[in-house]
């Protein structure tokens, strides 16, 4: 075994009290990874403080909710941040005040911040990582049924249940695990998977207006007029993203959603062309088939298209 996975069971085992944070914007891998860990804590340990940090989690209550934390108890304490690339992006700044940091992760390995860093760029989910962390000390750790439905939650998350390449039989494996703890697995599915009306009405101007070239490129752009009329906030676009890879000739696609401060948030998605480079030149980073960045406005948004289109022609003539 790991002796990473001993080193970071030996500083749990040091630390009286474990503040958890996670990145922001959070999705269900974020919560599930951040939370999951808490509660597999929470479970083996029953005397140590363990708290979950960050800011709201937009939408994805029935999850987790988070802990207030008071400045003070960052002093003598553990901190853990799971699922998140580089500091900046950590949700609550004061994840440094602790007096040992451990990064858990499985985006590329960016920014290795941290006393320990644990990055394993093939699970398809820092959730599935949290999982395997906690089966492999059976005489440490404990597994309760909450912590089986946030971890279970955070794997169909990041996989789109299962479908995405990342996925393997390690995940399925650890995932059936999980399954066997009792949680209601239906309805955490129908949760995940649930849209609001505008959400879907705003799916439907999406598959009406998608722009593609003919290397599968493609493109749609949210500006604020829109996301008005369809009364849709930022926080609720992350269902819209996966669409396009239901189109059977598209490749790889972006869609830049307006902000409030003006700029457009890029998110992007593939099924073979790497975009991630692409998304580190435009302020933001992620994995090979699935990153975000940031555009200041619809000229960076012409720039980041055509270094989609780019990439997807490559890609194209690299396959023939
Ligand atoms: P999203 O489209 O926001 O769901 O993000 C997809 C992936 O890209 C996730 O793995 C994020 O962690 C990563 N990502 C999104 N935005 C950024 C950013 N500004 N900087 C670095 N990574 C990002």
């Amino acid at each position: 075994m790991s002796s990473i996975r001993q080193e970071i069971l030996e500083a749990i085992k040091k630390y009286d009290r474990i503040i958890i944070h996670r990145h922001m914007r959070p999705d269900p891998d974020a919560i599930g990874s951040q939370v999951g860990l808490a509660e597999v804590l929470r479970a083996s340990f029953p005397e140590k403080e363990i708290y979950q940090a960050g800011g709201p989690v937009e939408g994805l209550d029935y999850l987790a909710v988070m802990d207030e934390v008071a400045d003070e108890k960052y002093e003598g304490a553990l901190v853990i941040v799971t699922d998140t690339a580089n500091a900046p992006r950590v949700s609550d700044d004061r994840f440094t005040r602790g007096a040992m940091l451990i990064k858990i992760d499985h985006h590329p390995n960016d920014e290795p911040y941290g006393d320990i860093v644990w990055v394993n760029t093939k699970a398809s989910s820092c959730s599935e990582i949290i999982a395997d962390f906690a089966f492999s000390f059976p005489d440490d750790l404990v597994m309760s049924k909450e912590a089986a439905r946030l971890l279970y939650a955070g794997i169909v998350g990041d996989t789109g249940r299962f479908l995405y390449p990342a996925t393997t039989a390690q995940t399925l494996e650890l995932s059936g695990r999980l399954l066997s703890y009792g949680f209601d697995a239906a309805k955490l599915n129908r949760q995940l998977q649930q849209i609001s009306m505008k959400v879907a009405r705003l799916s439907g101007y999406l598959y009406q207006n998608i722009e593609a070239d003919e290397n599968g490129a493609a493109k749609v752009i949210l500006p604020k007029e829109l996301l008005e009329e369809y009364g849709v906030a930022d926080s609720e676009t992350s269902h819209l993203v996966s669409l396009p890879g239901t189109i059977d000739v598209l490749l790889a696609w972006a869609i830049f959603v307006w902000q409030p401060e003006g700029y457009y948030r890029v998110r992007l998605r593939s099924k073979g062309p790497v975009i991630n480079e692409i998304a580190k030149r435009h302020h933001g980073g992620g994995h090979l088939l699935a990153s975000g960045a940031n555009a200041r406005d619809l000229e960076e948004v012409a720039e980041i298209y055509g270094e989609i289109q780019a990439a997807c022609r490559e890609f194209r003539n690299s396959t023939k």
